[in-house]
């Protein structure tokens, strides 16, 4: 046991790194970011096809802003540069998928959401009203 923890644990310091306020939140970043792929990975398998989920998008948003919070605070260019502008192309994808979402309609016969693609309710067959 005290191998181990001479390896998490050296110098009195937790993996070795020198812990503060800045790193805290820098590793919070670093851990949101990554946890998008795993989200996406996970609606993909369950799903069985390739879905990048609204969450993945919520999750690139604030990862990113963090690190960029924490690339600020180091001073960092290239970290700065790095993620300085990745939150616009999340904000528009959040606004796309939002939008999509508001143009669904409920079908007359059963009540379901309707994609604004669909001809027919894919639940009960209905056809769906165009609007002009
Ligand atoms: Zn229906």
């Amino acid at each position: 046991m005290q191998p181990l923890m001479n390896h998490l644990w050296p110098d009195g310091k937790l993996l070795g790194i020198e812990w503060s306020v800045w790193k805290m939140l820098g590793w919070a970043g670093n851990a949101t970011f990554f946890s998008r792929f795993l989200v996406q990975w996970y609606v993909t398998e369950k799903r069985k096809q390739v879905v990048v989920p609204q969450a993945f998008w919520w999750l690139s948003l604030f990862g990113s802003l963090t690190l960029v919070c924490y690339s600020l605070h180091q001073r960092d260019s290239v970290f700065i540069f790095a993620y300085a502008f990745t939150p616009i192309p999340y904000l528009r994808n959040l606004i796309i998928h939002r939008r999509y979402k508001d143009a669904h309609q409920d079908c007359a016969g059963c009540g379901r959401k309707i994609a604004p693609q669909a001809n027919f309710c894919p639940a009960c067959g209905v056809q769906v009203p165009k609007p002009d």
